[in-house]
């Protein structure tokens, strides 16, 4: 059987590496591996990191990149790979313009198109951020659905998928962080030494990503000054935040928090560097989807900044707290944290729902009985 498994950009990259080396290994598939190129430094840290060399690079990066020419790019752009290979098996995963449009390209080749973390929903097509929509897109191009908890397949049971077609395998990302972790426990790359050499470690870490196209504008802004407002008050704590490269994220952040002492603002981190910096965090205040699914995995509590989230089941296991871009919200929050050690121990204990790194095993065993 031949399988394509096609992403784009650095979270699609992390949680799909490890289901391509294990694809890889087992000679009952001809795997290949098409990369969109939607991110590209990003993305190709990951590469690296996992030692995958894509048989397919669509290189479509490119300045002031729209969601038009991207959509259309990445659909004509696999036509001739799908038409060659004639793969049986298109793999997508979550929620991207790679995600939606690569389904689409693979429903058109008569591949049966198979998507990984799906049934994620935040039932809100109104939004005019595309996550929703690619994730329901992609739903409904879809055969097979490995959906990474109970409640995912809850949502595509209610959207009359049928559940022979679907499986619930737990996260893939947690199978990434797993095998990572021991690789990365002594590490000492670049990375490493040159935030050893600009912070203090003997001082708690608060670690900082931010990204969202719903938080760009007025949110960056918000979250920027609460996070101003906790290192001015907290001098005993050191804020490492590395910034996205995204220009609307990278501009105000700069601007608003780079001459303060205790926030060090720093380039985004390879996929090592960046598990080595969560274990020595003490909490992580995001708005990204994976690192939420990863902290609790480390014991680390995560402070969300979102209103809303496709991803309850951390908020209901309680690893996770939600505290929007709200300025006052997110001080309260994290100097709580900071402050009460039975509130901190709390959170820092519990049980992942994402998953326990056997997701890949159990896709690749789904798809031989097939
Ligand atoms: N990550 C990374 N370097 C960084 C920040 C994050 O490698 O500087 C990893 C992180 O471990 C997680 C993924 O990137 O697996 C999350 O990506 P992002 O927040 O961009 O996207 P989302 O998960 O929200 O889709």
């Amino acid at each position: 059987k031949k399988n394509l498994i096609i992403f784009g950009t650095r979270p699609e990259a992390i949680k799909m590496a490890p289901l391509v080396n294990q694809f890889l290994k087992d000679k009952r598939f001809e795997t290949k591996v098409c990369v969109t190129g939607q991110h590209r430094e990003m993305l190709d840290q990951v590469l690296n990191f996992f030692d995958i060399i894509p048989d397919y690079d669509l290189s479509l990066m490119k300045p002031n990149q729209n969601l038009y020419n991207l959509t259309g790019e990445v659909i004509a752009g696999l036509k001739p790979i799908l038409e060659s290979f004639q793969p049986d098996f298109v793999y997508v995963h979550g929620d991207t313009t790679t995600t939606m449009a690569a389904s689409i390209a693979g429903f058109y080749a008569g591949s049966k198109v198979c998507h990984v973390e799906a049934g994620l929903r935040t039932h809100n097509m109104l939004s005019p951020f595309p996550e929703e929509m690619n994730r329901q897109v992609a739903g409904r191009v879809a055969t097979y659905h490995f959906a990474p908890t109970i409640k995912s397949q809850e949502n595509l049971l209610k959207e009359n998928i049928l559940k022979d077609d679907i499986l619930v395998t737990g996260n893939t990302v947690i199978d990434a962080l797993l095998e990572s972790s021991s690789r990365v426990e002594n590490l000492k790359n670049e990375d490493v030494v040159s935030l050893k050499e600009k912070v203090n470690f003997n001082n708690r870490i608060i670690l900082v990503t931010g990204h969202r196209r719903e938080n760009h504008g007025q949110g960056f802004i918000n979250i920027c000054a609460a996070l101003k407002e906790v290192a001015i008050k907290n001098l005993d704590v050191e804020i490492i935040y590395p910034v996205h490269l995204n220009p609307n994220v990278l501009k105000p952040v700069n601007e608003l928090l780079g001459d303060i002492k205790n926030i060090h603002l720093v380039k985004p981190l390879s996929y090592p560097s960046f598990v080595w910096l969560m274990n020595q965090s003490y909490l992580i205040v995001t708005d990204s989807g994976g690192v939420q699914e990863e902290a609790p995995s480390l014991g680390k509590p995560v402070l969300v900044m979102r209103d809303t989230t496709e991803r309850p089941e951390a908020v209901e296991a309680g690893t996770v707290i939600l505290v929007g871009t709200n300025t006052d919200k997110i001080i309260k929050e994290t100097q709580e944290l900071l402050d009460n050690s039975d509130t901190y121990n709390s959170m820092s204990s519990l049980h992942n729902p994402y998953g326990d790194g056997k997701a890949c095993k159990r896709i690749i065993e789904f798809i031989s009985k097939l």
